[in-house]
């Protein structure tokens, strides 16, 4: 593999089950690298303790391998290997871009997951860092109550994604300095993500767009860090519940485990799931039919709805 490869990456949270919604995205991800050549990483995003589950990440390795799904790489597993994180975090601290400041516990735990609602997202005023910011050495700390934040400059950052255009974010205004490592130098989501995004070569990322919020963050780290190659970015309308919320636990049994156990084929949910990229109407589909006819330009706009009566189409009831 060259520099030049056109690379992306399936990066499941090992957090909990893939449901219809995940595995969607995952899906779209998958076929867009099946149609462009993109060799595929799969990366298990482990960092997220205490939420991450055991077997999760089996589990989420069965999902996509039993929905037809394939890779070049991996798994690879994020905790396997601190070393990357601390660099970054040594580079940042040389350069005066970080400073430990104290966090509540909810905060530093946030910090871990990928944020993919803005419910818990606490702005943090500029006014909190230290007035002039010196160069250090990084050395984790063990107290519960300290992380480290990147200094955010006060400006917009825009990038274009390329299904929803240009795009301008001031992450200053947004959330402030963020966080990009907890106490004992655990990295957060961001600065994990940015980290091996960058050495595993990725150039396409495709993913939900309730993500779309952090990818300004994302592009100041990789700034920050001196990073290449910068990614082209692609965020997909999320598969909701009847309640118009982002699928999860709360709309019922959406597993992708739940309908394999009942004997549904796979088929028949990939039927489903490709009557929400606008490919249908729903009938039972190969994983190659479906990287075949898959076309993004007819990709809804919208989110879209699981309803009850698509539990019992794939339930064949
Ligand atoms: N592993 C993250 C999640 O499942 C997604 C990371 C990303 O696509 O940036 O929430």
């Amino acid at each position: 593999m060259t520099t030049t490869t056109p690379t992306t990456r399936l990066a499941p949270s090992p957090t909990g089950a893939l449901h219809l919604g995940n595995a969607r995205t995952f899906l779209i991800n998958w076929a867009l690298a099946v149609q462009n050549n993109w060799h595929i990483v799969l990366r298990i995003d482990d960092l997220d303790t205490p939420r991450t589950k055991s077997g999760a990440d089996q589990q989420a390795i069965e999902d996509l391998t039993w929905l037809g799904m394939n890779w070049h790489t991996g798994p690879v597993y994020q905790s396997d290997d601190l070393a990357p994180y601390h660099d970054a975090l040594t580079a940042l601290a040389a350069r005066a871009l970080i400073y430990p400041c104290t966090a509540t516990r909810n905060e530093i735990l946030a910090a871990a997951s990928a944020p993919h609602s803005d419910e818990h997202e606490i702005h943090y005023p500029a006014i909190n860092r230290p007035p002039s910011p010196a160069p250090f050495t990084f050395k984790p700390v063990t107290d519960q109550n300290t992380a480290y934040r990147l200094i955010v400059p006060d400006t917009p950052t825009p990038f274009t994604d390329t299904r929803l255009g240009p795009q301008s974010v001031n992450v200053q205004q947004q959330v402030g300095d963020f966080v990009v490592a907890a106490k004992s130098g655990l990295p957060a989501y961001q600065l994990a993500t940015v980290v091996d995004d960058a050495r595993q070569n990725i150039t396409h990322i495709v993913r939900g767009d309730d993500l779309l919020r952090s990818t300004a963050r994302q592009l100041i780290l990789y700034h920050a860090l001196n990073l290449q190659p910068i990614p082209t970015y692609t965020h997909l309308p999320l598969v909701l519940g009847p309640d118009g919320r982002r699928l999860a636990k709360r709309h019922g049994d959406t597993r992708i485990a739940f309908y394999r156990d009942r004997g549904v084929p796979p088929q028949r949910l990939l039927g489903l799931l490709a009557e929400y990229c606008g490919i249908g109407p729903r009938a039972p589909l190969t994983p190659q039919d479906f990287a075949s006819r898959f076309d993004i330009a007819k990709l809804p706009t919208d989110p879209i709805t699981f309803t009850d009566r698509d539990h019992r189409w794939l339930c064949d009831e």
